[in-house]
């Protein structure tokens, strides 16, 4: 017989386990508990509103509409766009400290810049407001028995606790311990890819008061092999990461080091960052490591199921890792309903339907690693992108570029990607055509109106003339 749930519902499975209490964990335990479950939340760190020191993996992060619908679900999303910075466009940062913006999407379409900790901490709290939620601190998962569902926690004076749960929703970032079953598993597909790259923060400070730089964009020095970017914080400053490969890291070893790589290649950010800061900042943490991680499925019978960077860490390069996550709560609530709770349909199908997306999106990320860093310094892909966008505007339901797609609607990534390739072939043959058509009528307007080949030799001489004068002056 089933149990009534804590809300005085009949739920086919009572208790849910989320294992991790960051981004995807806290605001699935909001999605669990307001369908009635009683939900536990363990994560391993002490609570980040409490802890004296929160380290994180990035600063700030860019929300776009599909982690803005989910918060929506959980009544967050005003609170949260409210303490987050608007960035309309990228700014394109040349050598010579020329800035040129490339817009995101139409007017009035942006993305937004959003403090990673107090996201975190927002949730963590709304999570709290539920009476049918515990959260656990310092409680990191070691094991678990996919039979039984019986978990092993240790805590950090040693002490172990175990806990049965009738879901767990392994929440537990890019390295998992949730996954670590799934590896145990015949017919579970898995595959991680550490990109030669590492990423370092460094801080942009206020100036007189204000931001340094113009804070609705988000700034990026492409530079081919490697590039840096930076996000606006509500405290006027701005984060800036630096992206490159790991054995350029490992090249500059001194501060004079770091000033003299910063005036070859950022000269502009040299006087906004500071050239004391640089030369201490750069050396204040190492470089970290970006991994991409495909698997599949995402579940186990009708007991476990993987979301968020447990099951599809991302390269940051989108900005849509932690969009992903969030909109897999969504996904996963929606099958929920279709499937009256029942977790021995609901699992499966949120593997069919989910894995094909976040492999497409883990794809994307990894074309905008290069596109970041370097097309956007191309004049052929600035051109395209100003076509996309006429396009766009001429047609907005037939041609929408890749990049609204994916930030501003809730297109299915794996449908984003097909569309894409699709308006490739049309536009780039569009083109095609065109030239062509140029081409042939200059030729026949030639052939019809012949240009007179006298008055063409009188202004080559003209001209050569004055080039020999300026020669010889
Ligand atoms: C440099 C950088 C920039 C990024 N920028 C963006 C961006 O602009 N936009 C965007 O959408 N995404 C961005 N991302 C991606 C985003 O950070 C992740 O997708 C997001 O944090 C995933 O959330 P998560 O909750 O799944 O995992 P995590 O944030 O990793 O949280 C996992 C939680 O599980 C806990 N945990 C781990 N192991 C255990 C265990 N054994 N037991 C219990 N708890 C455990 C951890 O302590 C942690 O709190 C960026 C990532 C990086 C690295």
């Amino acid at each position: 017989m089933e149990d009534p749930g804590p809300a005085g519902r009949q739920t086919r499975k009572n208790v849910v386990a989320v294992v991790g209490g960051g981004l995807v964990g806290a605001l699935n335990a909001c999605f669990f508990a307001k369908r009635g479950f009683h939900v536990e939340v363990f994560e391993t760190r002490e609570d980040i509103r409490t802890a004296k020191t929160v380290r994180g993996r990035s600063i700030n992060l860019a929300l776009s509409l599909r982690g803005r619908q989910a918060l929506k679900h959980v009544g967050l999303e005003d609170k949260i766009v409210s303490k987050g910075i608007p960035m309309n466009a990228r700014m394109i940062h040349s050598l010579s400290g020329k800035q040129s913006p490339i817009p995101y999407g139409r007017k009035g379409q942006y993305i937004l810049s959003v403090d990673r900790a107090n996201l975190n901490k927002e949730l963590l709290t709304e999570a709290e407001t539920y009476p049918n939620t515990k959260l656990n601190f310092d409680h990191k998962l070691q094991d678990w028995s996919s039979e039984t569902g019986l978990m092993t926690f240790v805590r950090s004076d040693g002490s172990r606790s175990q806990v049965q749960a009738d879901l767990i929703v392994g929440c537990d970032g890019a390295f998992s311990a949730v996954r670590k079953q799934f590896l145990r598993r015949s017919r579970f597909n898995y595959s991680q890819t550490y990109i030669p790259h590492g990423y370092k923060e460094l801080t942009m400070p206020p100036r007189d008061g204000e931001f340094a730089m113009k804070p609705n964009f988000l700034h990026i020095w492409p530079r081919n092999t490697f590039m840096m970017i930076a996000l606006p914080n509500m405290d006027k400053t701005f984060t800036c990461t630096l992206f490159m490969p790991f054995e350029d890291f490992e090249k500059i070893t001194t501060g004079d080091e770091v000033i003299e790589f910063f005036r070859k290649h950022f000269p502009d950010a040299i006087p906004l960052i500071g050239a004391d800061a640089l030369r201490t900042d750069y050396f204040r943490l190492p470089a970290q490591a970006m991994v991409s991680v495909k698997c599949s499925p995402y579940h186990i019978q009708d007991r476990c199921v993987l979301m968020g960077d447990a099951a599809h860490a991302v390269v940051p390069f989108y900005g849509q890792g932690m969009n992903a996550g969030f909109e897999d709560c969504i996904v996963f609530d929606d099958i929920m309903n279709q499937f009256n709770e029942d977790f021995s349909s609901v699992l499966p199908e949120y593997s069919r339907v989910r894995v094909p997306d976040d492999h497409a999106i883990a794809d994307l990320a990894m074309y905008n690693y290069v596109e970041m860093r370097a097309h956007v310094n191309s004049k052929w892909f600035l051109f395209r992108k100003r076509v996309d966008n006429l396009l766009h505007f001429l047609m907005p339901k037939t041609i929408i570029p890749l990049y609204t797609m994916v930030t501003f609607t809730r297109t299915r990534y794996h449908e984003a990607v097909q569309r894409w390739h699709w308006q490739q072939k049309v536009i780039n043959l569009g083109l095609l055509l065109g030239a062509v058509g140029a081409a042939a009528g200059g030729s026949y307007l030639l052939v019809k109106n012949p240009p007179n080949i006298n008055r063409i030799l009188v202004h080559a001489e003209h001209i050569r003339s004055k080039l020999v004068s300026l020669k010889t002056s």
